[in-house]
């Protein structure tokens, strides 16, 4: 047992174990867990060994008097010289002038510090007289408040792991340290406090990056199948052949990836369980076709299906796309906040009769006076715009219908299987064929003329144009003052047969909306915008997306603007303007116009910035892991995952003794997550 209070390690009193739970270190357990944050390395090298901007140790004798230069107030510099083997190497330590005394000629010293290759040169952090020799020689750094030093902590732990470490329960079957050659639990907390070497020190990591996120997929895992077992479930009962019968029909052949995605869906709605699923795929991808034969599908079992979007423009885009795929074959109604009076009340007692087989809305479909008569299955679209108020508003009707999300923004598979976790992931990585990519270029700023005179041309072969405005960094007040500037500019450049259009986030929704729809009907040419316009709207006749201060964008954002693009027949094109600085500002602005692909995008924004700049702070919902990283270790992240379901599609937990330990230590560690065990 190491779930014991902090002071029963010898030396820790009251006072010590209060610095402890400072920083929520209370239990021995908890101390163990309390990992490094570096390692110094007083390993005595061969010269040839050390590397560059390395921490290193070296031995040598001091050769002539050690030079103190004084500058500044109260500044020092001591230069000395030492015989490393065969070179002279420089050694150089700031504001330690009383050192020159004890730095002689003749004397042996042992120095440790910054390495430069290049120049033979330490920057000397620490020296010792004599060739001292440590019994170990990797040491840990610990980074914690003010309170507590280093040099305290790992005392603290040392003193625990020798008391401890025969406490320390393994957690994992022995045959998956054998299979995955991973450290014992005890083992590894020793190696990672007090490695001995650096390569069981990376033994050591790599066990915990496995337990990690295995931990945490099983916690996923179990939440999904509770989340399964708890809700009552929607089974819809279909004719496979009818809905079969009507993929036939459809003005083109499903894509090998709209295939397995809907297969997928179908066998959720026709389960007992509840359906939980997200759709990912680019824009044009065909994810709403997909999700129109989910629809039918439930239409066949008899049920209602509805269609949720963010905004009103999207729910009509809707409804017009849909009537002409069902035509005669389903009643669609509009239920948005708009449908007002006796309007409204038709439609809803049109839901409520059945007599609607689709309902397609906004936020509107789950008010209070909306109550449908047999909802078997949901489609929400732009996934992180509804929350889970909404979807505890459906539960809240005793409606529990099958839900499918669907999303454009292809988030990395790392990322889904970690942040969505608890639901199944479908994914369209394909274009329907003939699809004409968007051409993308990438200019700096002074090309302006260029690109308005190309604008013009596209506009005089009828087609359109976005301007995506100037990025003022946390003001939406200066972006929108940008956008009105801009706008007035372009009014004046462009020819008299030319209209051009503003969008921006404090027009009124009417405003929005008048706008929208001047540009969807050709009436405007160039509608300038600031990124309000990312959300989904279609207009096939736009062939022009010009983004100013790309470089400010994610990749991701960037790919969603130009989706904006190319949902036509003819050649559409992206214009990034940008003028990064840096190196990977310049490889981003690349990369956007080397692929199209959104997938592709999504993983190189997330090895260029990192998961947690990915969605943005606020929606990241990402867990903190301690040793893993799920960028660097994403094979270990699928191998835990794999193995989490394994384990608990088998039941192994319960019927494998083999997993007893894991079993308990799950009871005790997941207590507050909502998840029970028998
Ligand atoms: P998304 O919802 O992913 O943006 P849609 O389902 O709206 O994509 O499809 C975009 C366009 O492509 C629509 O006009 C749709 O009819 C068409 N489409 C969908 N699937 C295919 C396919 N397999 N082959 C050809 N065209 C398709
Ligand atoms: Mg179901």
């Amino acid at each position: 047992m190491i779930d014991v209070p902090i002071n029963s390690v010898k030396g820790v009193g009251d006072a010590l174990a209060a610095n402890f739970a400072e920083i929520g270190i209370t239990t021995v357990s908890d101390l163990l867990f309390f990992f490094p944050n570096r390692y110094d390395n007083y390993e005595i090298k061969p010269l040839s060994d050390l590397l560059h901007d390395e921490k290193v140790t070296i031995q040598g004798e001091v050769i002539g008097e050690p030079v103190v230069t004084y500058f500044g107030k109260r500044k020092s510099r001591l230069v000395l010289r030492v015989q490393v083997e065969y070179a002279v190497v420089k050694g150089i330590m700031f504001n330690r002038s009383f050192a020159k005394k004890q730095l002689q000629p003749g004397d042996f010293v042992t120095l440790t510090g910054k390495w430069d290759q290049h120049r033979l040169q330490i920057t000397i952090d620490q020296y010792k007289k004599g060739k001292v020799k440590h019994d170990q020689p990797i040491q840990p750094v610990y980074y914690a408040k003010q309170t507590l030093k280093s040099s305290q902590i790992k005392k603290v732990i040392k003193q625990a792991i020798d008391q401890y470490s025969a406490a320390i329960d393994e957690i994992l079957p022995e045959q998956y340290l054998e299979d995955y050659k991973l450290l014992s639990r005890t083992k590894a907390i020793q190696e990672l406090h007090f490695p001995s070497s650096f390569q069981t020190l990376k033994h050591a990591k790599r066990r915990f990056v496995y337990e990690e996120l295995l931990l945490f997929q099983l916690k996923m895992q179990l939440l999904r199948k509770q989340n399964r077992e708890r809700t009552k479930g929607n089974n819809q009962t279909f004719d496979l052949s009818v809905v079969h019968q009507f993929v036939d029909q459809l003005p083109f052949v499903l894509t090998k990836a709209q295939q397995r995605s809907l297969n997928e869906i179908l066998q959720d709605m026709a389960a007992p369980y509840r359906m939980n699923r997200l759709l990912q795929g680019d824009v044009g991808s065909g994810k709403t076709a997909v999700a129109a034969i989910s629809l039918y599908a439930s239409i066949v079992a008899g049920k209602q299906g509805a269609i949720m979007v963010p905004t009103e423009i999207l729910a009509e885009q809707h409804l017009d796309s849909l009537r002409s795929l069902f035509g005669e074959k389903a009643t669609i109604v509009l239920l948005t906040g708009s449908v007002k009076g006796k309007k409204r009340k038709e439609i809803l007692t049109m839901i409520e009769q059945r007599e609607a087989d689709i309902i397609v809305g906004t936020h509107a479909l789950i008010q209070e006076d909306v109550s449908f008569a047999n909802l078997g299955t949901v489609i929400v679209d732009e996934q992180h715009r509804f929350g889970v108020n909404q979807r505890k508003a459906l539960r809240d009707k005793g409606i529990d219908p099958d839900v499918l999300f669907m999303t454009a923004t292809p988030i990395p598979r790392t990322l889904a299987i970690t942040s969505f976790g608890d639901m199944d992931v479908s994914q369209i990585d394909e274009m329907p064929v003939g699809r004409k990519p968007v051409e993308t270029y990438w200019v700096k700023e002074n090309m302006l003329p260029r690109l308005l005179q190309f604008i013009q041309k596209q506009i005089d072969q009828g087609y359109q144009a976005y301007v995506i405005c100037p990025l003022i960094e946390e003001s939406d007040k200066l972006d929108i003052q940008n956008a009105v500037e801009l706008y007035q500019q372009l009014q004046e450049t462009f020819e008299q047969n030319v209209r051009v259009g503003l969008l921006h986030g404090r027009l009124h929704n009417d405003e929005k909306e008048e706008v929208m729809t001047a540009f969807a009907s050709n009436q405007i040419q160039v509608l300038v915008s600031t990124t309000v316009v990312e959300v989904g709207v279609n207009v096939p006749n736009a062939t022009v997306m010009i983004i100013y201060d790309a470089e400010r964008f994610g990749l991701s954002q960037l790919h969603q603007l130009r989706g904006r693009v190319g949902r036509g027949d003819v050649q559409s094109y992206c214009i990034l303007i940008a003028d990064p600085k840096g190196d990977v500002g310049k490889e981003r602005m690349r990369i956007m116009t080397e692929t199209t692909n959104g997938f592709a995008l999504a993983e190189q924004d997330l090895q260029l910035r990192g998961p947690g700049d990915f969605f943005g702070k606020k929606q990241s919902g990402l867990p903190e892991f301690k040793v893993a990283d799920i960028v660097q270790d994403y094979r270990a992240l699928e191998t835990a995952r794999n193995d989490a379901q394994m384990i608990v599609y088998d039941n192994l937990l319960e019927k494998d003794p083999a997993y007893q330990p894991l079993h308990d230590y799950l009871k005790q560690t997941f207590k507050t997550d909502g998840i029970t065990f028998d």
